[in-house]
């Protein structure tokens, strides 16, 4: 009996999902099958994203908390543009989103790029951090690279995916009259939830090359980490709750400079 379920089960799964791969897997060689629950698609994500991002403008906006520092907006919109025009290395279709990006004033260590290039840096991380213009490129390249894999849809699927298994029937919910609950799935998956490993392996990996192609110096994105490691002893921030840390991640990441070190180079020419 037990084993009947699990085969209906699985049949159920299989059927509720399909194989994706959402970039090029560029010279750092992201390159891995994703799972997508097959009601979710990519136009509900971003539509979703798109409300829950003008909802935290909105409350930041009333609060007297945006781009209230001109000279810093204009520093990170100048790096993310810079980051931006280079996106379609990974996805020609990122060039035709829907790109924003803000800063909100907030003490706390924190960046985010919503489904669909929806960008949010605080000015705490910046300033407790001391950014350089590099390590704020890596910063915005990890967060872009959350986006343009999709990363944020993926563990939307693996939810409903779960919902499958407890019986709850999410192919039977009609979701594009769910637009309430994903919009507070986009919310939770922002803010709540910690990115898996192979998450923040692939947005390090793909945020590098990024900002190598932007003619930001690779070599900063390590800094990031270890800035981050030493404010963090305390008090954990935002930043490191939604994106976990691994004491791998630094070697990782200056093994793979050589790799986005000529794109650097070539970018620095111009
Ligand atoms: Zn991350």
């Amino acid at each position: 009996m037990f084993r009947k379920l699990l085969l209906l089960l699985m049949v159920a799964l299989l059927t509720a999902c399909q194989t994706v791969n959402t970039t090029s897997s560029g010279r750092v060689g992201v390159n891995r099958a994703q799972y997508m629950f097959s009601g979710l698609s990519e136009k509900q994500v971003q539509t979703s994203a798109a409300t829950a991002y003008q909802q935290e403008i909105t409350k930041a906006n009333q609060q007297g908390m945006l781009n209230q520092d001109k000279k810093l907006y204009a520093r990170v919109k100048l790096i993310a543009d810079r980051l931006i025009s280079h996106t379609v290395t990974f996805r020609s279709d990122a060039s035709s989103w829907a790109w924003e990006v803000n800063v909100q004033s907030n003490d706390q260590l924190n960046a985010y790029c919503m489904p669909g290039g929806k960008i949010m840096v605080y000015s705490g991380i910046i300033q407790k951090l001391t950014l350089s213009d590099d390590e704020l490129a890596a910063v915005m390249g990890h967060e872009i690279a959350h986006a343009l894999r999709e990363h944020g849809r993926e563990r939307m699927s693996e939810q409903m995916a779960e919902k499958v298994i407890v019986g709850v029937g999410a192919m039977a919910l009609g979701l594009s009259e769910e637009s309430t609950s994903l919009v507070g799935m986009v919310t939770n998956v922002t803010f709540g939830l910690p990115h898996s490993r192979t998450h923040e392996t692939e947005a390090d990996l793909m945020g590098l090359e990024l900002m190598a192609r932007a003619g930001y110096n690779p070599n900063a994105a390590a800094n990031v980490w270890r800035k981050m490691g030493r404010v963090s002893k305390n008090n954990p921030p935002e930043f490191l709750s939604t994106h976990p840390s691994s004491s791998s991640r630094i070697r990782d990441l200056n093994l793979n400079v050589p790799k986005v070190m000529p794109l650097y180079q070539a970018a620095k020419k111009y």
